[in-house]
């Protein structure tokens, strides 16, 4: 029989993904004396498999930077413009001067991560699932497969499906998204095979244009320039309430593309639509057969103004919290939900007061949470509103105007952060 161990800290992270590593940097940054009282629990070894297309927008880099940390330092791609279309046509966004998406692989960003928050003086314990999350009045017992552990203060880190929301709000209604993905060569398989064929017959091969001309591939790296992302609504016709995306990505260093979709579920009250078919359809215009390729599923729960966020001793970040209902986008998100738990655990401790009553309040009130809400409000605007003529308007007619109000309340939230904590 296991032998189990009783241990004490005064803040326990569950879940050393983007945002438990941040609240533990955060706290490490903003309340220095309590960095080697926090302990970070991770039920994987990193590097860990995370499903997820890796993008990262500014307001990520932005944050991490705040921290003196510097991305680039790990394997990326950077998207030189994020294309929002429907049906393939539609409005770009670019950056002056910088990329307009980085896109990391998430083995890599969280074990960087992670080494960056060891190397602050945080304990992270790897191979430990926790198992139930009980808060009492003066202490948190938290019960994993190593052993139980007592705390002050809980973070529930622990993603879309954690236990920590389970156990401290068993009864909050749940908003949750399906989403799958599927990586793939970064060319469509008939360039290699129109190579493979001149090697076997000797003809003459033809240029990616003719390709291109003939229309039996649409290669878009080609036409758009190198490496952009792109966005498609189209599927909103057919009940997703979401969209396909697709973009450029490495793995171990071989140029890769990322491809997947979105749906929020808002409208699977009146018809569950299918997902894989608006992939598949998508992939072949560009030449890509989704049967040849591994496709992989996992759920974003996201944001809804009405989402509780704590209890008395226990915090929830990031997804556990909710994520970018939109675009199902969460990776800045859990980084800024770390910076607001930090300074509201920092306060805590100064005030000796643990209720966190007013958490939900603060998320709410920052930056990060008024493009929470507004995303929320888009998401439900778009995806309801599901007219091809509506789509058209918003995507194609109104571009300068959707640009505009897109950099000034949906980007570029992570400057605001600081003044907003
Ligand atoms: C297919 C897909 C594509 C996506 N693409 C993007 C994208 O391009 N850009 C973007 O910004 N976001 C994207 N997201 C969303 C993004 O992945 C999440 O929002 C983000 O990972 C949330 O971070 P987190 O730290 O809250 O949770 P997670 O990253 O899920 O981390 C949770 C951590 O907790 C650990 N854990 C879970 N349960 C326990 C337990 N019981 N005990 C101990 N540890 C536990 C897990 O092992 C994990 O390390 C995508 C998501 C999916 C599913």
């Amino acid at each position: 029989m296991q032998e189990h161990e009783t241990l004490k800290r005064d803040v326990i992270i569950i879940g050393g993904g983007p945002s438990g590593l941040s609240t533990a940097l955060h706290l490490a940054k903003d309340f220095p004396h309590l960095a080697p009282r926090v302990l970070i629990l991770e039920k994987a070894h990193y590097p860990r498999l995370k499903l997820c297309a890796g993008g990262l927008v500014i307001d990520a880099e932005v944050i991490l930077q705040r921290l003196g940390l510097d991305v680039s330092e790990i394997p990326h791609v950077d998207a030189d413009s994020i294309h929002f279309d429907f049906e393939a046509r539609g409005l770009n966004i670019r950056v002056r001067k910088r990329h307009a998406l980085r896109i990391i692989r998430r083995d890599e960003f969280d074990n960087w991560l992670a080494t960056k928050a060891e190397s602050r003086g945080i304990e992270i314990k790897q191979g430990v699932t926790v198992k139930n999350v009980q808060p009492l009045d003066d202490d948190v017992i938290v019960e994993t497969d190593q052993g139980i552990f007592h705390a002050q203060v809980v973070v529930g880190a622990d993603g879309s499906n954690g236990i920590t929301r389970r156990c401290i709000l068993p009864n909050m209604p749940v908003h949750t998204a399906r989403v799958l993905e599927v990586i793939t060569p970064s060319q469509p398989p008939s360039i290699f095979n129109v190579i493979a064929r001149k090697a076997k017959t000797d003809e003459a091969i033809p240029s990616i244009n003719e390709e291109i001309a003939s229309g039996n591939n649409t290669p878009r790296n080609d036409i758009h320039g190198e490496g952009a992302a792109y966005f498609d609504f189209f599927p909103v016709l057919t009940n997703v309430a979401g969209y396909v995306w697709d973009f450029p990505t490495q793995v171990h260093g071989e140029a890769m593309r990322c491809w997947g979709i979105y749906d929020t579920n808002i409208l699977a009250k009146e018809k569950r639509a299918q997902l894989k078919e608006p992939l598949a359809k998508e992939m072949s215009r560009l030449g890509f057969d989704l049967d040849n390729y591994e496709i992989k599923g996992y759920p974003i729960r996201w944001f809804s103004p009405k989402n509780q966020m704590s209890v008395p001793r226990v915090l929830l970040v990031g997804d556990a919290a909710g994520a970018d209902p939109f675009l199902g986008e969460g990776i800045s998100i859990a980084l800024g939900y770390g910076a607001l738990a930090a300074r509201e655990i920092g306060e805590a401790f100064q005030r000796g007061d643990f209720s966190f009553g007013r958490y939900r309040q603060r998320v709410l009130r920052s930056a990060l949470g008024q493009v929470l809400i507004t995303r929320w409000i888009v998401a439900h605007i778009v995806y309801l509103l599901k007219w091809r003529w509506f789509q058209i308007l918003i995507w194609r007619i109104l571009k300068p105007v959707v640009v505009l109000l897109a950099w000034v309340f949906v980007l570029n939230w992570g400057k605001r952060m600081s003044s907003t904590l």
